[in-house]
């Protein structure tokens, strides 16, 4: 079982392309993001469990699926880790063992609203069509 997450946490590591190393754990990350109080594990905790390996917890983690795709906490980092790029890649990985795509384009049209941000449909396929 450890060996499963310890290869899990190798390939997001490698396919965000964060070096989870670089983290001082500072928590600047979770101080910035504006979903922070609705995750169950906020983004300077996320960093770390990726670093120690604890790949189901994130994969059931609420936290997936709360996060904005924003980046303010990329922005925010002074280590230059990308938090976000992270979330990314374990909500993929979490989509593809589920093994079907979320949100499909022929779905989309009714979906819209005039009151839809164009941004929150960007945002919506970053996290469900992959
Ligand atoms: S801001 Fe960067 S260095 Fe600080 S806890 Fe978050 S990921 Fe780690
Ligand atoms: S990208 Fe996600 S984790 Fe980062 S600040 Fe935005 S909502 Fe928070």
């Amino acid at each position: 079982m450890l060996q499963k997450q310890q290869l899990q946490a190798e390939t997001i590591r490698r396919i965000s392309g964060v070096n989870t190393r670089k983290c001082m754990k500072c928590g600047k990350c979770t101080a910035t993001c504006p979903a922070h109080s609705e995750m169950d594990i906020s983004p300077h905790r996320f960093v770390s469990m990726v670093e120690n390996n604890e790949i189901d917890a994130l994969m059931s983690s609420d936290s997936l699926w709360k996060c904005l795709s924003c980046f303010a906490c990329v922005e925010r980092c002074p280590r230059g880790v990308e938090p976000a790029n992270l979330i990314e890649a374990v909500r993929v990985t979490a989509v593809r063992m589920q093994n079907r795509n979320r949100l499909l384009p022929e779905n989309i049209p009714s979906l819209l609203n005039n009151k839809l941000p164009q941004q929150a449909l960007v945002s919506a396929f970053r996290k469900y069509s992959k």
